[in-house]
């Protein structure tokens, strides 16, 4: 059966736009402050093809091929999850439980996760890549960015971000994640090969280069000789910097014009006047400190001195493993003093911002028709109702991707 042409969403309680272009005097904003958190009450929108091509008043709203009462839920944008690790095989239950039971466990690590995923067929890595894509799906994430790291081989790498590239165009090279054990007594030879011949083989099915800058991974100096040969050869930049413990990665991401500087756990002023200085965001990941005990970022910080925010699942078997974003949204409001407004907005339109990208993340006119109806009258239920599945319905691109219209 064929798609109508237009849909019309009407009876919407709460439509949050991020779309603060046509303000009281109608002025034409510059992009960075049109695309500020705003919501309509009482409200419509319509969908054409794969974009958004009206919104506004419910009484004012123009006919459509086809009617959708909301019934007085919420309407927001599609969740774009800007950090995530889904090339992987096998999963570390037992070392989370003894983490969590302050017991040693022996058998842990990223390197665990190393050795399953080498040992495992493409069949295996692209089922377990598909189906944690789906689980993201019915929890209203409807952009995902899909890192490596698990392979640290030149074919394993490049076999994982072929892979993920069949279901996401935000790839990214993670070469630089740990330095694997055949290498240990040769960490430089190591960086060699990632921003060598295994950048090569990798290139072209990323579009960014990632880089985990932090004490027993990777230093500043190496990490930014591995975003400067990721950026000469056509890739954006994003660091995974300061999550265990104040060091360069801030700075580095900053100094490498980066997209995102991810974590940001433990920042100095001077990372904090870096970030609000330059474009860079700073992608906050409470699931990481949910998963590991630790002391949560400082968003209110961040916020306060002006620096752009993004909140993100850092999905992966180790440190954490939750593929929803309302999760993170809970976390951010009660725990990184973030307002449900933040929260919503650096899910959606901050997620946007970390991957460049001005089509996604809002539902102004021209907008991606990425967008997700809650069981729940206004977005903050999301924080309000932690842990109820409150995702109805989601539109990806214009089509009804998954749950049903109530
Ligand atoms: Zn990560």
């Amino acid at each position: 059966m064929a798609e109508p042409q237009s849909t019309l969403i009407t009876g919407i309680s709460e439509l949050v736009t991020n779309d603060a272009e046509r303000g009281a005097s109608g002025e034409r904003r510059a992009s960075g402050e049109r695309r500020a958190y705003a919501a309509l009450t009482d409200a419509a929108l319509v969908i054409s093809g794969d974009r958004v091509a009206w919104t506004g008043p419910a009484a004012r709203a123009p006919a459509a091929d086809a009617v959708v009462d909301a019934g007085g839920r919420a309407v927001l944008p599609g969740f774009a999850d800007s950090h995530a690790h889904l090339i992987f095989a096998g999963e570390r239950s037992a070392e989370f439980a003894a983490r969590m039971a302050g017991r040693p466990y022996r058998a842990g690590g990223i390197l665990v996760t190393v050795e399953a995923t080498r040992a495992a067929p493409d069949a295996v890595l692209r089922a377990n890549l598909r189906r944690l894509a789906a689980e993201m799906l019915g929890q209203g994430t409807t952009t995902f960015e899909c890192k490596s790291g698990y392979g640290l081989t030149v074919p394993d790498e490049a076999r994982g971000l072929a892979l993920a590239a069949e279901i996401t165009p935000e790839v990214t090279y993670l070469g630089a994640h740990v330095v694997p054990p055949e290498f240990a007594a040769d960490p430089a030879g190591y960086v060699d090969l990632v921003r060598g011949p295994m950048l090569a083989a990798c290139a072209p099915h990323a579009r960014w280069i990632d880089v985990f800058c932090e004490d027993g991974a990777f230093g500043g100096a190496e990490a930014a000789a591995v975003l400067a040969a990721g950026a000469a050869a056509g890739l954006g930049t994003r660091v995974h910097a300061n999550q265990l413990a104040p060091g360069p990665g801030v700075q580095v991401a900053a100094r490498a014009g980066a997209a995102s500087a991810d974590h940001c756990t433990f920042l100095t002023d001077a990372d904090v006047d870096a970030l609000a200085s330059t474009p860079v965001v700073a992608t906050l990941l409470p699931g990481a400190e949910f998963g590991t005990r630790q002391p949560f970022p400082d968003a209110r910080r961040l916020l306060d001195a002006g620096v752009t925010v993004a909140l993100a699942t850092d999905c992966n078997p180790g440190s954490s493993f939750t593929s929803s974003m309302p999760f993170c949204i809970a976390l951010a409001v009660r725990e990184m003093r973030m307002t449900t407004e933040e929260a919503v907005w650096a899910a959606t339109a901050g997620g946007a911002r970390a991957l460049r990208r001005d089509d996604i993340g809002h539902l102004g006119i021209g907008a991606r028709a990425d967008l997700i109806l809650l069981e729940a009258p206004s977005h903050a239920y999301l924080a309000y109702r932690p842990g109820v599945p409150l995702i109805a319905a989601v539109w990806q691109a214009g089509r009804l991707a998954a749950g049903s219209i109530p």
